[in-house]
């Protein structure tokens, strides 16, 4: 049974408003590719929530090494009442299906190796495992205003392209651009009339640089488009380029950001995601400006 309860302390991350946590437990464990794990949760405390969106989100909570207390805890006591580096470690993930009605969901994990927390979790979790989540948040939908969807991210985006394209408006059309280690890790993905799913194989090359490349090459589509670019930081900040200052495609039309970043921990790269935020509209501004 995969323990989420000893974990490495939190590495700079400051002390964080408190939300209410939840519980829950896995029921199913499930390889949908060499690179991906689904596991199924229970979760009766989502019952009868209203989760409208296709980025729905949840803060796994992981209980750092030292620390005196375990799942279920009562997070606002914790938060207000330990130092730091005793305070859980969050780590992100969207719900890639969620049914209020029956309190249940699935969530697809990068299997990325030995390093982290929440993908070395899940590949060792079984079913009756249970552990604390904050959330859902969530803020984008497919909405019935545009004609045409451009979405595309890494495994780690994959969960949200794909539930968007399951709740794509009637008589819109939508190209995903999912980035795999090879054209051997593809796995099942939405179908339908106007859905195009195009898988961009990385090849050995560093995360990001052959989506970007796809992007380029494929250019903007005349429709009336949205864009949903999530996954590796670097890519985003590429990508960023190729709509604001090239293609001039307003920021209102473009959600985007990076959901990880190579060789940070999710606690460094939210640390420093203003500021490399801010660095790339500053550069953003220049090129425009040239
Ligand atoms: C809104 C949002 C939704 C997300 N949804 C998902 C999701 O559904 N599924 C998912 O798998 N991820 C998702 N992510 C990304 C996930 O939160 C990060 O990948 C996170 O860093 C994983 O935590 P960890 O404990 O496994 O690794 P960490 O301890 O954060 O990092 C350890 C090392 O692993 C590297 N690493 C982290 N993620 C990856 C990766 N995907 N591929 C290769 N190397 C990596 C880091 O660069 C670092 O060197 C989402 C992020 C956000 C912000």
């Amino acid at each position: 049974m995969a323990n989420p309860q000893t974990t490495p302390g939190p590495q700079g991350s400051g002390r964080r408003k408190a939300m209410k946590a939840k519980t829950a437990t896995v029921t199913g464990k499930q390889r949908i590719s060499p690179d991906l794990i689904r596991l199924s949760f229970s979760c009766p405390e989502i019952i009868g929530a209203d989760l409208p969106f296709s980025d729905h989100y949840i803060k796994l909570l992981f209980v750092p090494e030292g620390a005196d207390y375990a799942w279920p805890f009562d997070l606002a006591e914790i938060t207000a009442s330990k130092p730091r580096e005793l305070q859980p470690v969050r780590r992100t993930y969207t719900l890639r299906t969620v049914d209020t009605e029956a309190g249940t969901f699935d969530v697809d994990f990068v299997a990325h190796g030995d390093e982290g927390l929440a993908g070395p979790w899940a590949q060792s979790a079984d079913a009756g495992d249970v552990i604390g989540f904050g959330g859902p948040g969530g803020a984008w939908k497919p909405e019935a205003d545009y004609e045409h969807f451009v979405l595309a991210g890494d495994e780690a985006a994959a969960p949200a392209i794909f539930a968007a394209l399951e709740q794509l408006p009637a008589g819109t059309t939508a190209t995903a651009f999912v980035e795999i280690a090879t054209l051997d890790a593809t796995f099942a993905t939405p179908t339908g009339e106007g859905i195009d799913v195009v898988w961009v194989s990385r090849d050995g090359a560093t995360h990001g640089t052959k989506l970007i490349d796809a992007l380029r090459q494929s250019g903007y589509p005349t429709k009336k488009t949205s864009w949903f670019v999530h996954g590796v930081a670097e890519m985003v900040k590429e990508t960023r380029k190729f709509l604001f200052v090239e293609g001039g495609v307003s920021k209102e039309d473009a959600s985007i950001s990076g959901y990880w970043r190579l060789g940070m921990t999710e606690d460094q790269w939210q640390q420093s995601k203003m500021e490399f935020n801010a660095q790339n509209e500053k550069e953003e501004q220049a090129l425009a400006g040239q």
